[in-house]
């Protein structure tokens, strides 16, 4: 980093200048101010950055570190996280727009990623396996892949960032990320952490740049194990097509239109909090937006009037102060594309109820009114696509068999949420809904533990919890003959 205001890559353990010698902007979405320029990478920087890695992953530094040590190294990179947060969610709040008090709470909780994967680097084993012969001895071990391709998005770009990055170093691999061309400062801080925390040079590398540009050249690249990669499904498709003919994994978490569900018998107080949060929550910026609400006849009138009353109350202004509920979208062709999907609901019969504006705040920013459209079903593009945004389509229901229906008619398969009282209806939702995460009477609970996925068009593999270390390592079967016997000529038959 030559200063401040302007990044290089992080590769092989230096600040690096992009080959081509271009830079590009990044913008404050709140007050649309320059806030700083990342290196423009390409093919060439990411082919250095494969190649530290590649390097970092061969190196005995690292390819010999017990798992213990390892262990320490990630637990060494959460303290430092957990000393550093307030001022890591400062910069992604000036980043991308999303409230201080989010950012901060988020930043807070990142060190538990990290401890919880410290905590099972040394406990990533085989199996002895009964494999019937007597006096073989077979066992699997678990091997780290290589080096890991990282693309994230824009939304929470650390979060999302540690979880592939733990779990990867985790098993032993080495890194090369790729952070959204929105919002490159908070791993290029992070990366200092990392030197910082004891980890040899090249274990974990960054390159800056636009997707079709160094995302792409990462993806391409032959030098990579595996991909993990977390943004739009239609990226996620390019992606998964360019990996298939070469046999590498892919990892993909992707979008959704998740599903909150309000039965007659939920306490609707809460339904409406939970519905409110759903959607309006980091102005509905994230996958698992509850974007499509499904209310019961019986309690629709009262769900309604309940989340429209506190969505014109939501504080809408500088995501800095701790006042604020909802800030701006992340960048001006995000607030655009929520404008436009408003219109076209309004186009195919939809009536909003509340909101629907952009706005400023008074800031010059990208703000977007919070939304609920009404008279919406599901034949329309607004109930079927992803609009990331604070953008509510609410309809009602009658019955369970019904609403199950709705629900799963969807492309997508991220998460849902039911609210209920009644325990055996909260089980058959849980069963029947078609998503990778379900909630009840809640919406929005994560934890490094808990393992997810994306169902259908949402995703492949598993991100969070051990399960996820299956996607960072390959599964070897050794078989040893401890017998002394001589071995028997394949060709003479034993009587
Ligand atoms: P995006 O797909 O536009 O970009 C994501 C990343 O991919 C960026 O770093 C981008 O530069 C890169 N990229 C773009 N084109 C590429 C290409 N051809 N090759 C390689 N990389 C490329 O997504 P976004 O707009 O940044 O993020 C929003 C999306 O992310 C939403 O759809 C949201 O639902 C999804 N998301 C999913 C999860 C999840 O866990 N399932 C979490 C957060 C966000």
């Amino acid at each position: 980093m030559t200063d401040r205001q302007r990044y290089d890559h992080y590769i092989g353990g230096a600040w690096t200048p992009p080959a081509s010698g271009q830079y590009f902007e990044s913008t404050n979405p709140a007050t649309r101010q320059v806030l700083y320029s990342a290196a423009r990478g390409d093919r060439t920087d990411v082919a250095r950055a494969v190649d530290a890695a590649t390097t970092a992953f061969e190196d005995p530094r690292w390819r010999d570190l017990s798992q213990t040590r390892r262990g320490r190294l990630i637990r060494n990179l959460g303290d430092l996280v957990a000393d550093n947060a307030d001022e890591l969610a400062r910069m992604e709040t000036l980043d991308n727009g999303k409230l201080l008090r989010e950012m901060r709470a988020q930043m807070r909780t990142l060190p538990e990623y990290l401890y919880y994967y410290a905590g099972l680097a040394d406990k990533i084993q085989g199996d002895v396996i009964p494999a019937s012969q007597r006096e073989i001895l077979n066992y699997t071990t678990r091997e780290p892949l290589g080096v890991v391709g990282a693309i994230t998005p824009w939304n929470s770009p650390l979060t999302l960032t540690t979880s592939k990055l733990a779990p990867a170093l985790c098993a032993g691999n080495t890194i090369v990320i790729k952070p959204s061309e929105h919002t490159s400062a908070t791993v290029l801080r992070f990366v200092e952490l990392v030197a910082e925390a004891g980890f040899p040079p090249g274990v974990v590398n960054v390159v800056t740049g636009f997707g079709p540009e160094a995302g792409q050249a990462l993806v391409d690249s032959p030098g990579i194990a595996k991909i993990s990669f977390t943004g739009s499904t239609g990226t996620g498709a390019r992606i998964a097509s360019s990996t298939a003919g070469r046999f590498i994994g892919a990892t993909l978490e992707l979008g959704g239109k998740s599903p909150n569900i309000v039965f007659e018998d939920a306490d609707v107080h809460n339904a409406a909090m939970g519905v409110v949060a759903g959607i309006f929550a980091a102005a509905g910026q994230t996958c698992i937006a509850g974007s499509r609400v499904f209310a019961h006849r019986a309690v629709y009138d009262e769900l309604l009037e309940r989340v429209t009353k506190r969505a014109e109350t939501i504080v809408i202004g500088d995501p800095l102060d701790d006042s604020t509920e909802l800030g701006p979208l992340a960048f001006a062709d995000q607030r655009d594309k929520v404008a436009g999907y408003v219109e076209l609901g309004r186009s195919e019969g939809a009536t909003v109820h509340t909101g629907g504006r952009p706005t400023d705040a008074g800031l010059g920013g990208y703000f977007f009114e919070p939304t609920v459209l009404t008279q919406v079903d599901n034949t329309m593009r607004v109930v079927r696509e992803e609009i990331f945004g604070p953008v509510a389509a609410v309809m009602p229901f009658d019955s369970e068999d019904e609403v199950l229906a709705m629900a799963n008619d969807t492309d997508y398969g991220l998460a849902a949420g039911v609210w209920t009282k009644s325990l055996s209806r909260a089980h058959r939702m849980a069963s029947r809904l078609e998503a990778g995460t379900v909630w009840v009477n809640t919406y929005r609970a994560m934890s490094p533990m808990s393992p997810r996925q994306g169902f259908k068009n949402s995703g492949v593999g598993v991100e969070h919890g051990m399960e996820t270390i299956h996607e960072y390592t390959r599964l070897k079967s050794v078989w040893i003959n401890t017998s002394e016997e001589p071995v028997a000529d394949p060709f003479v038959m034993r009587s």
